[in-house]
């Protein structure tokens, strides 16, 4: 349930009524808006009077959530939540484009790709250091390495750096360098990585599962949040279908319902979604046409020599073109890029 608290409620008022609900062995989850407080209350306490709360002083209403998200849903938090990671606010205003390579390969590679893709106008760096394959026998990633050649391009172009953790006991050698912790489509149920981030001092892009519905993806992100951790950027990354011509089936209206479910900022990946560089363009479009605050792009100088997903990577220069071709794209739904 959330209670509504009445317009220029006191901050005694809103106290007490946190102070009624606590005492039935309940959280409170309190979201300040310009007009009013908004109480949400978690956990498994006593069942709560709802006509008992109502005829406290202060309070306008109070409403059952019959959804099992709360910490992740709108009604908890009306307002839209803007993670800022270094001068990048995602879920603002403008459009935020990560790019870069699936897996971070060299120095040269990543530094290439960097400034590339900075010059087009990216705002963060993607690259994976620890790369989840299928194959055991497929490029792992550099690992370490991949992190320090990560924060050097980050030192050289200003960019900060949105890299995958896979594993639990990672995340603090991950977080000493990542400004963004990525958890990957194949770790979103990964329900101790998940309480590893959210217990980290860093923003998270959650992928959707492949397999994944909405409501298992904001499910994860409860995990997050109830860890104290509201930095969190949903990722739809196109999910499996019947579909064999494309990688994946790129689920656009998965952009507008999460925005309506969630206050939580929702970012598209084009790359993974379609699997083919060739459909990246017009399926951006269609994500920031539709509402997303962001895109997460698969940029290479040398497709053809990619350790990993060349055939879903950007050339810089068609990379270069995309940004261009989007801005219009924002500007007729009232953003920028
Ligand atoms: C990636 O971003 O390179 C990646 C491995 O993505 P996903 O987890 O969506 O497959
Ligand atoms: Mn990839």
């Amino acid at each position: 349930m959330i209670v509504v608290m009445e317009k220029g409620a006191l901050s005694a008022q809103i106290a007490n009524v946190t102070a009624r609900i606590e005492q039935s062995g309940h959280q409170v989850h309190i979201s300040e808006g310009e007009e009013r407080t908004i109480i949400g209350v978690i956990g498994n306490g006593r069942p709560l009077d709802r006509e008992q709360i109502e005829r406290m002083d202060g309070v306008e209403r109070t409403v059952p959530i019959l959804r099992p998200f709360k910490l992740a849903s709108r009604e908890f938090h009306p307002q839209d939540t803007i993670v800022a990671v270094n001068g990048v606010s995602i879920g603002g205003q403008e459009v935020i484009v990560m790019a870069g390579p699936c897996a971070v390969e060299s120095r040269e590679q990543i530094l290439e790709t960097a400034r590339a893709v900075k010059e087009a106008g990216a705002h963060v760096l993607r690259g994976g250091a620890f790369k989840p394959r299928t194959s055991p026998y497929s490029f792992q990633g550099l690992g370490k390495e991949g992190l320090r050649l990560l924060a050097a391009a980050r030192e050289e172009t200003g960019l900060p750096v949105v890299t995958e953790v896979m594993d639990p006991q990672m995340v603090p050698l991950v977080a000493a360098y990542a400004d963004i912790l990525q958890i990957g489509a194949r770790n979103m149920q990964n329900y101790a990585l998940l309480h590893a981030v959210g217990e980290a001092q860093r923003p998270v892009l959650l992928k959707r599962g492949m397999m994944s519905t909405i409501e298992e993806l904001l499910m994860a992100t409860e995990y997050i949040l109830s860890h104290g951790n509201d930095r969190i950027i949903l990722c739809e990354r196109g999910i499996r279908t019947f579909e064999p011509y494309t990688r994946n089936t790129c689920d656009i209206s998965a952009v507008p319902l999460l925005k309506q479910l969630s206050h939580l900022p929702v970012v598209v990946d084009p790359s993974h979604g379609t699997g083919k560089w060739e459909l990246v363009e017009p399926v951006s479009r269609a994500a920031v046409a539709a509402g997303a605050d962001g895109l997460l792009i698969e940029v290479h100088p040398h497709p053809e020599e990619a350790l990993s997903d060349g055939a879903q990577s950007l050339k810089p220069a068609r990379f270069a073109d995309l940004m261009r071709g989007l801005r219009p794209v924002a500007a007729a739904v009232g953003r920028t890029l």
